[in-house]
């Protein structure tokens, strides 16, 4: 025990230079040496403060009556909770309290062995001290560490069975099918979404092999997709494809499947979800059949054909590759349809559909309806022309045979233009040229038939919408001529009128029929100014002939067609040529076809009357080829009915088809006559038909026989000539034999 004859000594070392006294230059000293020793974390100052009561702690203990080495444990756990925690710095404060902190703190007392004694004692006490507080607080330290450790695993494990239990929802509650395969393609889980998509139970799908629900249609393209996700070549692949049920129908699904990969990055298994999509791609499936097909036939249409056609034709790997076309069109569809009504066409045109499809189904022959009734047939990998003819003429046929639609027996035929083309170097449009052009020879040469293309011929072909366009320009620049056919009075043969016909001098194309370009002045509705410019033409031709042969007055009829009939201003043209010319209206006959009388409306009836109210006379043309209405005609101010060639053409055949078109003639004539209409004869061409025409009564005669259609010259040259002297016959040379 410290010696009690310290206890009650005073005093110490008084205040040095620096205003210190012993206990506070100690406790400087202390403090630098903590500095200097070991990191302090509060200020030197504060350090300083604390050691410096620490100091006058001890030099308490070192005087107190009572001696107790507490103190020397309290300022030993002092430092530690001082952050003076560093090893030399104990080591510096139990050498200080031998060497230093008498002669420094209790200078009275450097001599006294009983407070070198209690030194001794405390510097075991404070490193006693200062080793516990140690211990503590490095078990605190970890102990928050292990309990900060805890809550943190604590924590995420409850992360881990929230997402869990999260992914359990989602996955056993999805509506979209969830799998999870490993990598073998093994089913490990399956959801009940997943599982009734393909009509099995949960349990019976757990490991089987992915593989052997594809649909063998789609089979290779998924395993090699998903051989490539599982080596990782991809996270995640999505597709549209097939499973087969276990009913055995399939499914069409919208798959995406995800690699899950382990922490370093290996794949580990895979996810796929599935969606059921089959409702979504039967839609589609349908639009794009509706998208592609004609809704009246059901044959493929436009869109369908030319898609078959251009991928025909772009087939680089197939240098030898040919393709056949037919380009089919119905003939006379129109007048059925305008007849017969449009349901009776629509059901032709769905007879005609199937008959095609039916008779040329061969592999790579695709029949298309391009519209209307024109109809197409494409032969692919074509073997060559006679293939290709032979598919036409097979077509033909089937068109051919009679048609029973309700109470209708109906005969259609149709033309058909051919085309054999090599794929290579060509596009779907020049094809499709050719077929058009080809087409139209087709109709040319008669209807009913094929024509084959020829590049040659087409080289010359000029179309018939270049004509049309070409039109304008042409009558401007005075491209048009008028010439004139003889209509002579049986049985004499004396000309009493002509016929003017109109004609096209075309700079390249030579001269042209006005069947080349009638119809298209018509559609275009140039023959409104076409037929003013033919009519005061041959208004002012028939008053110079009038004014120069005053003796032998000829009338010119003139050809108006149904357009211009219905052409609200047709009295007032016809009024003016006639001023303009000088033309008595008794020298001028109009002649209109059967269906420009029957145009509806009314108004056609009205511009009539008033027409014959000029004084002009009025012949119905082609009479006999269309509805041949006579009831309706008497209600008309018609003066005369021409015979349309037909009739005429068939008087001349030899046998019961010739009777029978003589006795039609004969009660044609008889029926005008009884409705006091003059009738001409068109197109007679034989002396034969001349004689049985004067038999019959009829009163005028036209045609080649008499003299075909000649220019203005040649009739002035026959006025010139005088009247023929009638015979009362017509001769063997014809009474005009001359004008040709
Ligand atoms: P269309 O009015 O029936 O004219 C008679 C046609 O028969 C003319 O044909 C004439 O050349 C032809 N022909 C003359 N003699 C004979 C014969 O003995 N046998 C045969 N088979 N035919 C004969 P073209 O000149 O080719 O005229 C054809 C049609 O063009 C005309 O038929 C007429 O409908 C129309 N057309 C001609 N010129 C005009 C016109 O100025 N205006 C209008 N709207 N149509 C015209
Ligand atoms: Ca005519
Ligand atoms: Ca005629």
């Amino acid at each position: 025990m410290p010696p009690s004859d310290v206890a009650d000594a005073g005093g110490g070392a008084g205040p040095d230079s620096s205003g210190l006294d012993g206990a506070g230059r100690f406790a400087r000293d202390w403090a630098a040496a903590a500095a200097r020793l070991g990191y302090l974390r509060p200020s030197v100052a504060e350090t300083t403060d604390v050691l410096y009561r620490h100091t006058q702690r001890l030099a308490a203990a070192v005087r107190a009556p009572s001696f107790s080495d507490q103190i020397g444990r309290d300022v030993g756990r002092g430092l530690v909770e001082g952050h003076l925690t560093d090893p030399a710095v104990l080591d510096w404060s139990v050498r200080a309290l031998s060497e230093r902190f008498l002669p420094l703190v209790l200078p009275d007392l450097v001599d006294s062995p009983s407070a070198r004694e209690r030194i001794s004692h405390l510097q075991g006490a404070l490193a006693e001290g200062f080793s516990r507080a140690l211990r503590h607080r490095t078990f605190d330290q970890q102990s928050s560490i292990r309990r900060a450790a805890w809550t943190a695993r604590d924590a995420a494990e409850q992360a881990l069975r929230d997402s869990e239990a999260r992914f359990r929802a989602v996955f056993t509650g999805a509506a979209l099918g969830i799998g999870i395969a490993d990598l073998d393609g093994r089913m490990i889980e399956v959801n009940q979404a997943f599982a009734d998509l393909l009509g099995y139970s949960v349990d019976e799908l757990r490991d089987v092999d992915v593989g052997a629900l594809f649909h063998p249609d789609d089979a290779s393209g998924t395993r090699q997709l998903y051989s490539e996700l599982i080596k990782g070549k991809h996270d995640s692949v999505r597709m549209e494809n097939r499973y087969f049920r276990r009913d055995g129908s399939s499914v069409w699904t919208d798959l995406a499947v995800s690699l899950i990969r382990h922490d370093d990055g290996r794949p580990r298994f895979t996810v796929a979800m599935v969606e059921d999509i089959t409702d979504r791609y039967e839609m589609q499936e349908r639009l794009r059949f509706q998208a592609e097909h004609d809704p009246l036939t059901g044959l493929p249409n436009r869109t369908l054909f030319f898609d078959r056609l251009s991928r025909a034709l772009a087939a680089p790997d197939e240098p030898d590759r040919r393709i056949g076309l037919c380009f089919l069109d119905l003939d006379g569809f129109k007048s059925i349809n305008d007849g017969l009504g449009h349901d009776v066409g629509d059901q032709l045109l769905t007879v005609v559909a199937r008959r095609l499809a039916d008779c040329v189904a061969g592999p790579g022959h695709l029949v298309a309806r391009m519209g209307g009734d024109e109809f197409v047939i494409l032969v692919d990998r074509c073997a060559g022309t006679p293939q290709v003819t032979a598919v036409a003429q097979t077509a033909l046929t089937a068109v051919g045979a009679p048609i029973h639609i309700g109470d209708h027996q109906l005969t259609v035929s149709a033309s058909v233009g051919v085309v054999m083309s090599p794929a290579a170097g060509n596009t779907p449009t020049e094809v499709m040229k050719a077929a058009d052009t080809t087409l139209y020879w087709a109709k040319a040469e008669g209807r009913g038939r094929w024509a084959l293309f020829d590049p040659v011929r087409a080289a010359h072909h000029v179309t018939r919408s270049a004509l049309a366009a070409a039109l304008p320009a042409a009558l401007d620049r005075g491209e048009f001529v008028v010439e004139y056919q003889p209509i002579t009075r049986l049985p004499d043969g004396t000309i009493t009128a002509v016929e003017a016909l109109v004609r096209w001098q075309h700079p390249e194309l030579g001269r042209l029929g006005p069947d080349r370009f009638i119809g298209l002045a018509e559609e275009t509705g140039l023959i409104v100014r076409l037929g003013r410019w033919v009519l005061e033409r041959s208004c002012r031709q028939a008053n110079d002939w009038r004014v120069n042969f005053p003796r032998q007055p000829i009338a010119v009829s003139v050809n108006l067609s149904a357009r211009q009939v219905s052409d609200p201003q047709i009295v007032g043209t016809v009024a003016g040529v006639l001023t303009r010319t000088g033309l008595p209206a008794d020298l001028l006959q109009l002649e209109l076809t059967e269906s420009a009388l029957m145009a509806p409306g009314g108004e056609p009836l009205r511009a009539l009357r008033r027409l014959a109210g000029l004084g002009v006379r009025l012949a119905i043309d082609d009479f006999g080829t269309g509805y041949s209405n006579l009831a309706y005609l008497r209600r008309l101010p018609i003066h005369v009915l021409k015979l349309a060639g037909p009739f005429v053409e068939g008087m001349r055949a030899a046998g019961p088809d010739g009777d029978r078109d003589e006795r039609i003639v004969d009660a044609l004539v008889r029926l005008a006559h009884a409705l006091d209409l003059t009738v001409t004869a068109e197109a007679v061409e034989t002396r034969q038909q001349a004689t049985r025409l004067v038999a019959l009564g009829c009163d005028q005669a036209q045609g080649r026989y008499f003299g075909g259609p000649v220019p203005p010259a040649e009739i002035t040259a026959l006025l010139a000539a005088g009247p023929v002297v009638p015979d009362g016959s017509a001769g063997p040379d014809g009474p005009a034999a001359g004008a040709r």
